[in-house]
């Protein structure tokens, strides 16, 4: 990715794909909300410090006799300089390289791949996904980094105009930490006034606990408060600063949809201060993504990669968490098995948790927002966490056959019909699709609510959950359905006077169980059909359909089981076979109905047939002899 060419010592190396795309679109259409370079500036700089503090508690020395961590703002209206100073971690070449000319982030290449072309569109998907460090092209034509880690004798300088290249030295070390120098682009001349920026720290960076300067010597002042927010009063924080500390801690570009924040006093003390985003970040399901909740020991952060601290299924949950108790050289390895930390653990699940439930009370339509963002982690929960399922299944919502909305699973228990002893569900690609299914048409015939769930997850979850309030969920596409105990709503016939089968229909299926013979697991009449002539249906003790579908496509199974075909009886194709049955049991045309039959229910369900070919070939033939 990098090429080094031969200037006296400076190497350039060029931006990686992403990136140039990224700076170019931010430089050429990005125009609104520029000033938001300077708060993604100063949350590097106290992320910067943050890591410092906690390096310093094993390692003093790194301090040196520069103990002060602060961030320094300074301006050279002559020159149009910017500069960002501050006394952190700072970084060497190799980080430079990592952390300035990449975007690390997993999924950004996704991220780019649905970038169009479109420029407005495109500036706000940019919005959402954030650039940090490279919104200082926004407002500069030449940025300059110059930076010397903590505990490192070589100080190293970038330099980069943003368009596809930037070239690093190694410079003489004055102090720790980094100055990032910005050249204002014509202009942009508010960017040099002092006041303005001024203004824009105390709207954007009030939160950071670091003191933030104007100036340097005599004249420096202090533009922020300099204390950690979270350590505030509840009443004295506004909104916008509950959301600008959302996006600083949270690396995130959109507001907080909830917001959490409590100091916990008794036998353990912390402070935490939690938020759940209004949109889905890019990475969620991406298996390096760090948890979200940052672990604080009295002011001094310690890691924001605890695993302890909330479980994988809340790792939408952003903020952070300060502890009073534990001891502030606790290392990030013996965390996991931290009593105290357990405790708090639990505690954040259960508010967490109990203000989900509040919201999916009082406010119905917000909660579906959320849970069309988040719903699909929180039903990995119900997958791998026990202790908390029954919460998980009453936060769950889904669509049904009953109208177009979401619904609660006790919602559809109080739905339930009399006699009907299970919640019914089935999976699918989608919804729609799903509505339109054979195996639900006895259900609808009896007013029985199916549940369609087209989460790739759902397949998962419904594997491990057994039951919701004491109803036990049941695909229905799998075994045998015996709906007979409930009665019919369309006039049909209940229970007690199921009408007699055709004339013929045992020796149908047993001509169809002939020609099918090693094709499928069995053939039985229908209960779940009331008008297709037939459908397929997984065994009992097998895997459900779709869930098999999915793990064939990703090569997790090798053999398909075989399936069960049933028919139905009350269809006039079918019953006009069974006649033809009657009067003829070895007649050759209940082989080839019996195969096309088959191939129809294949393709309904979305699977591939095993020999197209042949399908064209005998449907072919029965329409010839129709006609
Ligand atoms: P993010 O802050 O979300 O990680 P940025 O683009 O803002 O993304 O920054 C990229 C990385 O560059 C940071 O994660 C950090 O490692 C490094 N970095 C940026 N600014 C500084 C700084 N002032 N001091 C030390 N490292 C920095
Ligand atoms: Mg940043």
């Amino acid at each position: 990715m990098s090429s080094e060419t031969g200037t006296a010592n400076a190497e350039t190396h060029e931006f990686q794909a992403e990136v140039g795309k990224l700076l170019d679109l931010m430089i050429n259409s990005l125009y609104s909300n520029r000033e938001i370079f300077l708060r993604e500036l100063i949350s590097n700089a106290s992320d910067a410090c943050d890591r410092l503090r906690y390096a310093a508690i094993a390692a003093p020395e790194l301090l040196g006799d520069d103990a002060e961590l602060a961030v320094v703002l300074a301006v050279d209206r002559k020159k149009r300089l910017v500069r960002v100073t501050d006394s952190g971690i700072g970084m060497n070449r190799d980080d430079l390289v990592d952390n300035l000319g990449t975007v690390a982030r997993s999924g950004t290449e996704a991220f780019v791949a649905r970038m169009s072309g479109d420029e407005a569109a495109d500036a706000s998907l940019i919005g959402q996904f954030g650039v940090g460090f490279y919104s200082a092209f926004m407002v500069a034509d030449r940025v300059t980094v110059t930076t010397a880690k903590a505990g490192e004798d070589t100080a190293w300088r970038w330099r980069s105009d943003g368009t596809g290249a930037y070239t690093i030295e190694e410079v003489a070390r004055e102090r720790r930490g980094t100055e990032v120098e910005l050249h204002v682009r014509k202009g942009l001349d508010e960017f040099l006034d002092d006041a303005r920026l001024r203004t824009i720290v105390r709207t954007y960076s009030d939160h950071i606990a670091l003191p933030v300067r104007f100036g340097d010597g005599d004249e420096a002042e202090t533009v922020n408060r300099a204390s950690a927010l979270w350590t505030r009063p509840k009443k004295e924080i506004e909104a916008a600063q509950y959301t600008e500390f959302y996006r600083h801690v949270g690396h995130a570009f959109d507001e907080p949809w909830l917001t959490l924040h409590n100091k916990a006093e008794g036998r353990i003390e912390y402070t935490s201060l939690l938020f759940v985003p209004a949109e889905t970040p890019f990475d969620l399901f991406h298996p390096e993504r760090k948890h979200g909740v940052k672990l604080y020991v009295r002011r001094v952060f310690i890691t924001d990669d605890c695993e302890g601290l909330v479980p994988r299924w809340m790792r939408f949950v952003r903020g952070v968490v300060d502890s009073e108790d534990l001891p502030l050289n606790i290392s990030r390895e013996t965390l996991q098995h931290n009593p105290v930390l357990a405790r708090i653990r639990t505690a954040l699940v259960k508010r967490v948790l109990g203000a989900l439930e509040k919201k999916a009370e009082k406010d119905a339509e917000g909660y579906a927002a959320f849970w069309g963002n988040f719903g699909p982690v929180l039903k990995e929960g119900v997958y791998e966490d026990q202790e908390y399922r029954d919460r998980l299944l009453g936060l769950l919502r889904a669509r049904s056959t009953r109208g177009d909305g979401l619904s609660s699973l006790a919602e559809y228990v109080g739905r339930m019909k009399d006699g009907q002893e299970a919640i019914y569900t089935i999976t699918g690609e989608s919804a729609d699709a799903l509505r339109n299914s054979p195996q639900i048409e006895g259900f609808a015939a009896r007013g029985v609510e199916v549940l369609l769930l087209d989460d790739p997850v759902d397949d998962f979850w419904l594997g491990a959950a057994p039951e919701f309030d004491g109803k036990p969920f049941r695909s229905v596409t799998r075994g045998d359905i015996d709906l007979s105990a409930i009665a019919r709503e369309d006039g049909g016939e209940a229970a007690d006077d199921t009408p007699p089968p055709p004339e013929g229909m045992a020796t149908l299926v047993a001509a169809f169980k002939q020609a099918l013979e090693g094709t499928v697991k069995d053939v039985r009449a229908s209960e779940r059909l009331t008008d297709s002539a037939v459908c397929l249906v997984a065994d009992e003790g097998g895997l459900d359909m779709h869930l098999e579908r999915i793990l064939k496509q990703h090569r997790r199974l090798d053999e398909e089981s075989r399936k069960i075909l049933e028919i139905n009886p009350g269809n006039p194709l079918i019953a006009a076979l069974a006649a033809r049955a009657e009067a003829k049991p070895s007649d050759p045309a209940l082989g080839e109905a019996a195969a096309l039959l088959l191939d129809q229910a294949r393709i309904v369900e979305g699977e591939p047939l095993p020999d197209p070919a042949a399908f064209a070939r005998r449907m072919t033939e029965a329409l010839t002899r129709a006609l």
